[in-house]
């Protein structure tokens, strides 16, 4: 597409990237079939090609208002276009440019501001741990629909005191050790059985994606810097061979470091290094099948519906792994129809667009539960909790489910 950018962004980093985006899309529209929000609501503005015209219309200077904004807010940035789109259209990076752009040139009305503030600073807050205990405590009291944004907690368990020749850290996050401790806990159990240490660096935190995908870039950069500071000594010393970052949305956001902070120069070097080393949990136990296997009660014939994360499929371009490693350990993996589509959790996207969202999370559910799984298992706390919030069988972080597997063998041992 022709593009000729307005005076405010032509010759900023931001707007070469943009321009270059929006050259290479040839306006076919194959894209607007797997957009989850076009298959909802049929509007070519709620698809991938509407809402590029609209960045488009916006950068080059023409008119721009809360319609754009709407349009904008509504994208679930899952980027199944961007695995559909046959030019290579990389539409996440032009929607991070477009957002930050809306957001400086369209006033929200002041109860959206306060909410996106709100939901930008509480998440990532030290606070949220006891928040999230206390709504658990009162649970049974609240509203079904706030219940069900409030998991069922599993505890984070005891957690290994060996150490092993192989090292990894692991992002301390923010979100998921707050809802679902369970998480990282069998994240460190399954890593010390296959003789791996795993541990959190001391001021490392929330990898910034909350702050990014709320259009503020600069907070986004800031935890991003704190999170290579922590880690830059063991990264330095090679003490460590990988940063395993157990939730796909986090994955997908520190994977992005060298991106985010190339035009900072004194970090761009370490956090190219950064994003280098870091591993979905599945990119590190892939070539350890085998061993698994060894450890794991090949009897346990599971029936597994696999929800395969966005961040995961689309954002990582991880497909199809982490169904082979579960059948190789004796699950039955079943097949579950338009797995590409997101489940309408999307970070924040739940709050934000909860009618959306919850259209989304029923279609997904149906989905995954056609073939009577007794259990669903997924790779990101989001996903994870969503699911769990309408799901009749337990829904749980594939990493969970294979830490009860391996204390099944060890019990039997
Ligand atoms: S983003 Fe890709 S698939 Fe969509 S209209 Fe543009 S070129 Fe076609
Ligand atoms: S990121 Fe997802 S919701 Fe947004 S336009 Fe692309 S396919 Fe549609």
């Amino acid at each position: 597409m022709e593009t000729h950018l307005a005076d405010w962004i032509a010759h900023t980093s931001q707007g070469e990237e943009a321009k270059a985006i929006l050259q290479r899309c040839v306006h076919c529209g194959f894209c607007t079939a797997t957009c989850p929000t076009y298959q909802v609501l049929g509007d070519e503005l709620d698809g991938p090609r509407g809402r590029i015209y609209l960045m488009k219309q916006m950068l080059e200077g023409g008119e721009t208002g809360p319609e754009t904004m709407l349009h904008l807010d509504r994208c679930l940035t899952c980027r199944s276009c961007e695995t559909t789109c046959p030019s290579g259209v990389e539409y996440g990076r032009l929607l991070d440019i477009g957002r930050h752009a809306a957001e400086t040139r369209i006033r929200r009305p002041v109860g959206q501001r306060l909410m996106r503030g709100l939901l930008r600073e509480g998440l990532t807050s030290p606070l949220l741990g006891p928040a999230v205990k206390l709504g658990r405590a009162l649970r049974p009291l609240l509203p079904g629909a706030i219940q069900s944004k409030i998991p069922l907690t599993r505890p984070r368990g005891e957690l290994p005191t060996r150490a092993h020749a192989r090292r990894v850290l692991l992002l301390a996050g923010c979100v998921q050790p707050a809802m679902l401790p369970g998480i990282d806990g069998a994240t460190q159990r399954v890593l010390d059985r296959l003789g791996i240490s795993s541990m959190v660096a001391a001021g490392s935190g929330c990898c910034g994606a909350i702050r990014q995908h709320l259009a503020d870039p600069d907070g986004a950069k800031e935890q991003a810097r704190m999170n290579v500071d922590a880690w830059w000594p063991m990264v330095a010393s090679g003490e460590v061979e990988a940063i395993v970052v157990n939730a796909s949305g986090c994955t997908v956001m520190v994977k992005d470091y060298a991106h985010l902070l190339q035009d900072d120069v004194e970090y761009a070097p370490r956090a190219q290094r950064i994003t280098e080393l870091v591993k979905d949990p599945i990119e590190l136990l892939e070539p350890l099948t085998d061993e698994i296997r060894k450890k794991v009660l090949a009897k346990s014939n599971t029936r597994v519906a696999y929800h395969a994360p966005c961040t995961q499929q689309h954002g990582l371009r991880i497909r199809g792994t982490v169904e082979r490693l579960l059948v190789a350990l004796g699950a039955q993996s079943l097949a579950v129809s338009d797995s590409h589509l997101c489940c309408g959790s999307a970070g924040t996207y739940s709050l934000l667009q909860p009618a959306l969202s919850t259209t989304l999370r029923d279609r997904k559910l149906e989905a995954l539960q056609a073939e009577s799984p007794s259990v669903i298992l997924s790779a990101n706390v989001g996903c994870i909790a969503h699911l769990a919030g309408a799901a009749k069988v337990p829904v749980m972080h594939w990493l969970e489910w294979l830490d009860e597997r391996l204390a099944l063998e060890a019990e039997d041992a």
